[in-house]
């Protein structure tokens, strides 16, 4: 008898024990990194989704105008939605006047749901697939995260971005209006600060993602970035910097990633050979690059088997 509570009651010190920990480790501990007076940056890991991280893989963002904050994509989840709003308010009394998504992924728009008072805006574009994937988006983060999403729904922006600025108080955003990296990328120059927002069109240090890329497109929407004077550019994923190494690193492996699958289509391999292409020293070291390298081959190699198998005209 003695051993029989013995055991009921270490069990009960177990699920206290796990509570706690899950207390403590569902917290994505987001600290805003100031950029200038008024603008911050929440600098998410370099990593895949995972239980660890929680989806906290993203870099989000905030700039407290005169007529209140326009926060600049949401996180992966409503907890991080809530999080980020949390992590604001200790910063600004100021309200929240706009939330802007820069494209329809996940990790840039599941913390809509903490926003569901304000103003969400995107690219008319990146509204419709928010609403025809956000459904498919969600099974995939529980799978994932798990808990980390629990209660989280995809809420899509509602606003329609369609002029070429949005003027928010005494800050004026240039609207870039892009793809390449999905349907439609949004990127916002804060003609006040100089910060240029390039949402997932520019990594750093961090193997690009292509589940909706058009390379072409994508390294055409890099040449305009490259051309735009910026204080600070913040990336989708991977470090802030003031200078461009991040669009010249991105465009590096975008350009290598499409001529080695281009060649490699038109000798005849297969896609399991493909995936043993050797990555080249300069980008050995990028974080995920083997497993992004395999997710790029199975996205966009057989598109290009077909078109050299196309008979020409
Ligand atoms: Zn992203």
């Amino acid at each position: 008898m003695k051993l029989f509570w013995l055991f009921v009651s270490s069990c009960c010190c177990l699920v206290f024990l796990s509570l706690g920990v899950d207390a403590v480790e569902l917290n994505y501990q987001l600290v805003p990194r100031q950029l200038s007076s008024d603008t911050y940056v929440f600098v998410g890991k370099t990593e895949d989704f995972s239980f660890e991280n929680g989806g906290n893989i993203v870099n989000t963002a905030f700039v407290m105008t005169s007529a209140g904050v326009v926060v600049i994509d949401t996180g992966s989840s409503l907890r991080y939605g809530e999080q980020m709003r949390q992590a604001i308010a200790k910063i600004t009394d100021k309200p929240i006047v706009q939330v802007i998504n820069t494209h329809h992924h996940p990790d840039h728009f599941f913390g809509n749901q903490a926003f569901k008072d304000v103003k969400i805006a995107a690219l008319p574009t990146a509204i419709e697939d928010m609403e025809r994937e956000g459904g498919a988006f969600s099974d995939n983060m529980y799978r994932m995260t798990g808990d980390w999403m629990r209660g989280t729904e995809p809420l899509a922006a509602t606003e329609k971005l369609t002029a070429d600025s949005l003027n928010v108080g005494d800050h004026k955003f240039k609207l870039l209006v892009l793809q390449g990296h999905s349907h439609a990328d949004l990127a916002l120059l804060d003609e006040k600060t100089g910060v240029l927002f390039a949402g997932d069109l520019v990594f750093y240090n961090r193997t690009p993602t292509t589940p909706h890329a058009d390379i072409a497109k994508w390294l055409d929407a890099l040449k305009q970035l490259e051309q735009l004077k910026f204080t600070y550019l913040v990336v989708g994923h991977g470090e802030v910097l003031q200078d461009k190494r991040a669009i010249v690193q991105t465009r590096e492996y975008l350009q290598w990633l499409d001529q080695s699958l281009k060649a490699s289509a038109e000798s005849g391999k297969d896609m399991a050979e493909v995936l043993q292409t050797p990555i080249p020293e300069k980008f050995a070291k990028m974080p995920l690059v083997n497993f992004e390298f395999s997710r790029s081959v199975v996205h966009l190699y057989p598109a290009l088997e077909l078109a050299v198998l196309k008979p020409a005209s």
